[in-house]
């Protein structure tokens, strides 16, 4: 029997968010503005996984992402898997990409950027997509993934 799909019950349409850091579940959460959503929403937490030890899960139903919000998630949690789902079925799975681009949702770690002293967006490119590094547009202060603060 399988342990992680007993855990994970099916939906019938929708999206499922798989193989989330534990520790990122809730910021993936508020990223997808999951709050806002009146659809049914499952949150699953530490489920053991045989890749990561341990990871979360977030299942939406009825709900499909565009690229653009989907990438915002790889920003915090790379690596994340992405399934979507029609009648039961899992009609897509893959991994989520890293943009090339993050605007207006980091922000910028030095206090002398502009970004912190004009009311203006903050601007990202990834400059190593391997090590998740980014660098702002602006300052070029460069931001590994374990500093990223979101906006
Ligand atoms: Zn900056």
């Amino acid at each position: 029997m399988n342990k992680e799909k007993l855990l994970v019950a099916a939906i019938e349409n929708g999206t499922v968010i798989d193989h989330i850091p534990t520790n990122k579940l809730f910021k993936v959460a508020a990223i997808l503005g999951l709050e806002e959503m009146s659809s049914p929403i499952t949150l699953g937490n530490n489920f053991p996984s045989i890749k990561q030890g341990k990871k979360g899960v977030i299942k939406i139903s009825d709900r499909f992402f565009s690229e653009e919000e989907l990438s915002r998630i790889a920003i915090l949690a790379p690596n994340v898997r992405l399934n979507v789902i029609k009648n039961y079925e899992v009609v897509e799975k893959r991994a989520i990409a890293v943009p090339e681009e993050i605007i207006g949702l980091v922000k910028c770690p030095n206090p002398k950027c502009i970004t912190n002293n004009e009311p203006m967006k903050t601007h990202f490119y990834v400059v190593d997509d391997k090590e998740e590094v980014i660098r702002c547009k602006y300052c070029g202060r460069k931001i590994s993934p374990t500093q990223i603060e979101l906006l």
